[in-house]
């Protein structure tokens, strides 16, 4: 992921180095060149727009300072523009000050929900907590088996409706999924949720019902960073449908553009608190927007 971008940025910013000072047509010329790659990335246009006039303003009113030449100026800049584009600061996790906490996970089928539930699971047992899965993806036949492997992999139980009682309600297993935290003295549930292969309706609707019953303190909005521009189109309708605090990037080891994961931020106003980079329960870590730019620009 990232590499195209990775590569034209680098290469637009060695070109300008060496020179002593940057004229207002230099700074105007760079600014044209990391548009173009970061359209070409399938950044969204948006946020193009914004990241470019900022870059532009503070290129060309910067004072050539005593320790940075021009080029490296510039360098800084992008940086610390793209910094603020991926969120600025690290957000960590949401919560509960009463245990258990719950964590509620939304996206579309494929997105690497089931996967990731998983991953925040270990990740969570690494710092201490003792999480319980929880089940209610109850429309798709292997969804409850899916999450039950992972979380065995994950070394953490999952809570499902018992086999043989129906399909089951799954505002109903989120709520009773509450009190069997309490008793078995989990910190902290994660719900995972059913996707459809697009938006829907009904699956928005779902998901709306669990989290009014549930009152998560966080709500991750789950999302394949290989699907383009749909990733925008996809988190917008997400939202506006069910709301979430923050956003989940998967398949990052992917060779897209990426540039979709880029605007997630910036469009939904949502931060990013975590990144997926594999199919293996370790491949997993929060996000940290100043790595991430420090890796863009090489
Ligand atoms: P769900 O339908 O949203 O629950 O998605 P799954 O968790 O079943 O994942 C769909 C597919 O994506 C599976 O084949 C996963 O192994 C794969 N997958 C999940 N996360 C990642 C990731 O970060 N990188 C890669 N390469 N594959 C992933």
């Amino acid at each position: 992921m990232f590499d195209t971008l990775s590569d034209r940025l680098t290469s637009v910013l060695q070109n300008l180095r060496g020179r002593g000072r940057l004229s207002e047509a230099d700074v105007d010329a760079t600014a044209r060149e990391i548009r173009i790659a970061l359209l070409e990335a399938d950044v969204a246009l948006p946020v193009v727009r914004t990241f470019i006039a900022a870059v532009k303003e503070r290129a060309k009113g910067a004072e050539v300072s005593g320790a940075l030449n021009p080029a490296q100026q510039v360098v800084k800049i992008v940086n610390e523009e793209l910094v603020k584009i991926l969120g600025g600061e690290t957000r960590r996790l949401n919560l509960a000050k009463n245990p258990p906490s719950v964590i509620m996970l939304a996206g579309l089928q494929g997105s690497g929900k089931t996967t990731l539930a998983g991953k925040l699971a270990r990740w969570l047992t690494t710092q201490g907590h003792t999480p319980l899965l929880v089940a209610c993806d109850l429309q798709r036949p292997n969804a409850v088996n899916q999450l039950q492997v992972v979380g065995e992999r994950a070394g953490v139980p999952t809570y499902a409706p018992e086999p043989g009682n129906g399909v089951g309600d799954p505002v109903d297993v989120a709520r009773r999924s509450i009190d069997e935290a309490k008793r078995a003295q989990h910190d902290i549930v994660i719900i995972d949720t059913a996707g459809r292969l697009g938006v829907d309706e009904e699956m928005m609707r779902q998901a709306a019902n669990i989290r009014e019953a549930t009152q998560p303190d966080e709500v991750l909005f789950v999302v394949d960073a290989m699907i383009g521009q749909d990733a925008v189109n996809t988190a917008e309708a997400f939202r506006d449908g069910v709301g979430f605090t923050g956003v989940v990037l998967t398949k990052l080891d992917g060779d897209a553009r990426g540039g979709a994961a880029l605007s997630v931020r910036e469009v939904t106003g949502q931060p990013i608190l975590f990144a997926s980079n594999g199919e293996k329960l370790e491949d997993f870590d929060a996000f940290h927007p100043d790595r991430m730019a420090s890796r863009i620009l090489g």
